[in-house]
């Protein structure tokens, strides 16, 4: 063989190999490469995964919060609200893509995010909302910076604070109450007896007069001090029902007889019509003092002369509704719903020339409630009214 032939021939072969070689390689790198990209396309996809955790994390984060959240983006515009913002401001259409001034109308609300914005430091700010209803709110707001420092929105969060502000209202409201019920008869104690002192009580009809006047602030200022208690203990819930079975047309007797003579001097006729046979699960000292309550004002309040019944009958088999009738003035229509707040009085005058505390109503409702019944009053003006409560009723049968 000539030797060109075997030169051509090593060539051809080590070409032949190189190529196997090439093609084994790229099918190497071939493999390789769709590893790496099925590799990559894995790690992308779990960070996808992660990042979307991440995210319904922090959704349920703020959807769970009770604090209302807002998020604006970088040109002042709503990117996101939490459900409790929602509730707290009544939304009824979604805000998100309008810029915060139109979306909540609060010159001061704006003026927080435009200041936090600027000085990229937590803000606060006690706020009240005068929207659909009235709110106190405290807000804190914060810029948020992206990683080269750059402005990229702000937070602001809204602690509902209306609650505790009405409750601050009310606790004021009671003292000043209190306060001035308290100087009233005090300042009466103080004036008869000063007038003794300087010489009335060297006339002993004057004297009597001025101490039967005395006597009487004293026993209104114990019955206040009492029904203060009475109203402080049941509004913090330390008073506890010891509900029995109880017969309330005894409660009603037993109520009756004790005001008897109390009725007897009005001439108001006192009459129990509640059923023999209906008993409830109560608190028997406790409805004593609901019914003792409400027949008690009803003497004050009625004609004299008039009538005064207690009432029940079943309203279905689980609940009694009871009731104490009088044929006396009545409650102006407006009153009707307030009588049962604390110091409420229709007249004033009259209350306490009757010596009312003004609480009476005020611990019926509680005790009522306390068993899980609900207080309410019809009234005529001129034709007297008629305070209804339900118990909870004693099934015989079962
Ligand atoms: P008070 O000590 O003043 O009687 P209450 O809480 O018992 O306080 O009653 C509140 C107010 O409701 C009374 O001042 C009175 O104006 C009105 N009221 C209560 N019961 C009657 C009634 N039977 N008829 C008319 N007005 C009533």
């Amino acid at each position: 063989m000539p030797a060109d032939f075997w030169i051509a021939s090593g060539i051809a072969a080590a070409s032949v190999g190189t190529c196997l070689w090439l093609l084994h390689r790229q099918r190497d790198l071939h493999d390789r490469l769709r590893e790496t990209s099925l590799r990559l396309a894995e790690i992308r996809t779990q960070r996808h995964l992660a990042l979307v955790e991440e995210q319904s994390k922090q959704q349920a984060l703020l959807d769970s919060m009770v604090e209302g959240v807002l998020l604006l983006d970088e040109q002042g515009k709503v990117e996101h609200v939490n459900p409790a913002l929602v509730r707290l401001f009544n939304l009824e259409k979604d805000i998100r893509g309008i810029p915060l001034a139109d979306a909540i109308h609060s010159p001061e609300l704006a003026d927080l995010a435009r200041r936090a914005a600027q000085q990229g430091r937590i803000v606060d700010q006690d706020l009240v909302h005068a929207g659909i209803k009235r709110l106190s709110l405290q807000v804190n707001a914060v810029a948020l910076r992206d990683p080269d420092r750059l402005h990229a929105g702000t937070l602001i969060v809204f602690h509902d604070l209306t609650q505790h502000a009405i409750l601050a209202e009310q606790r004021r409201e009671f003292v000043a109450n209190v306060s001035h019920e308290l100087r009233t008869p005090l300042s009466l104690i103080k004036g008869y007896t000063e007038t003794l002192l300087g010489g009335a009580k060297d006339d002993p009809d004057t004297a009597t007069r001025f101490l039967r006047t005395i006597d009487k602030h004293a026993d209104r200022l114990t019955f206040l001090i009492e029904d203060l208690l009475t109203v402080s203990r049941l509004e913090s819930g330390q008073v506890i029902m010891n509900l029995q079975p109880t017969s309330l047309h005894e409660v009603g007797s037993q109520v009756l007889d004790d005001l008897k003579s109390k009725a007897a001097e009005r001439g108001t006729i006192l009459k129990n019509d509640v059923p023999l046979n209906l008993r409830v699960h109560g608190d028997g000292d406790r409805l004593q003092q609901v019914l003792s309550n409400l027949v008690d004002n009803a003497i004050k309040y009625g004609r004299p002369s008039g009538r005064v019944a207690v009432g029940a009958r079943s309203l279905h088999e689980d609940i009694v509704e009871a009731w104490v009738a009088d044929d006396g003035v009545g409650i102006p229509v407006e009153a009707r719903e307030r009588v049962f707040e604390r110091f409420y009085r229709v007249d004033k005058g009259r209350s306490r020339e009757q010596g009312g505390t003004g609480l009476g109503l005020s611990i019926v409702k509680h005790i009522v409630q306390a068993h899980g019944g609900e207080v309410r009053v019809e009234s005529e003006l001129g034709k007297g009214s008629c305070f209804y409560f339900t118990l909870p009723r004693v099934n015989e049968a079962a």
